[in-house]
């Protein structure tokens, strides 16, 4: 979340486009689409850039998050249902798979070290958890004091945890899972805002591992390309447990 590090990619010479470079796909998961048939789903709803979405996942229901227009970040938090103090951990995550990305087979461990969810499908290759949620504060470090009021992805966060009334605060916002984000990892351990390589109507599916649940910011930046300056809406679709 400090940021201090991160070179946002917003002028032309600073950004690897992340679309048709030869070296983009390095570090890509296999992808492999679902069976699962959309008319079967228990939820479908559209969320708009720059909204919330917070919803339970019983053991063994599968989330189906749709980058609907391509290039959009999807900033997702994790939490085991029944104790919400145990919560996603980007570090064992990482840590455990051996690996600075996420895709098909990632298991997103919790803080306990058991998964909460697994990426069981995944037709977009790569997914961000190392260049954190947009705030207020780190668009003024990053872009200028002019942004200080643009809306921001942990206000997303706070606004829906606090409209839901479950519990969640401002304390349990930690590491998040940017999906769909592109935040390439260079040979010197720097850090990137790139633009995107998912496009329109790549999608991602997330096996619950346990009752999770789970925190959606669909990320509203207009300063760096991980929207491509234009943010749009996702789509989710719930299945139940077989
Ligand atoms: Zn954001």
């Amino acid at each position: 979340m400090s940021g201090a590090g991160i070179r946002a990619g917003v002028s032309g010479a600073g950004v690897r486009a992340g679309v048709s470079g030869a070296g983009v796909r390095a570090g890509v998961s296999p992808l492999v689409e679902s069976e699962r048939d959309p008319a079967g789903a228990i939820v479908a709803e559209e969320v708009p850039a720059g909204e919330g979405w917070i919803g339970e996942l019983a053991a063994g229901a599968v989330l189906r998050i749709v980058d609907l227009c391509g290039n959009q970040a999807v900033d997702t938090l994790f939490f085991d249902a029944h104790d919400h103090s145990n919560r996603y951990s980007a570090v064992d995550t990482l840590r455990e798979q051996g690996s600075a990305y996420l895709g098909l087979g990632s298991r997103l461990l919790a803080l306990d070290g058991e998964p909460l969810v697994s990426i069981v499908a995944d037709t977009c290759g790569r997914h961000d958890t190392l260049g954190g949620a947009c705030s207020q504060e780190s668009n003024v470090v990053r872009y200028g004091a002019h942004t200080r009021h643009m809306h921001a992805c942990r206000n997303t966060f706070l606004l829906t945890a606090l409209q839901w009334g479950g519990g969640l605060s401002k304390r349990d916002l930690s590491a998040n899972v940017n999906f769909f984000m592109n935040v390439p990892l260079s040979s010197d351990g720097a850090l990137e805002f790139a633009d995107g390589i998912s496009a329109p109507g790549r999608y991602v599916e997330l096996l619950a591992e346990r009752d999770t649940l789970v925190l959606i910011s669909n990320c509203p930046q207009l300063n760096n390309p991980c929207n491509g300056y234009d943010p749009t809406p996702v789509r989710l679709l719930v299945w139940p447990a077989r």
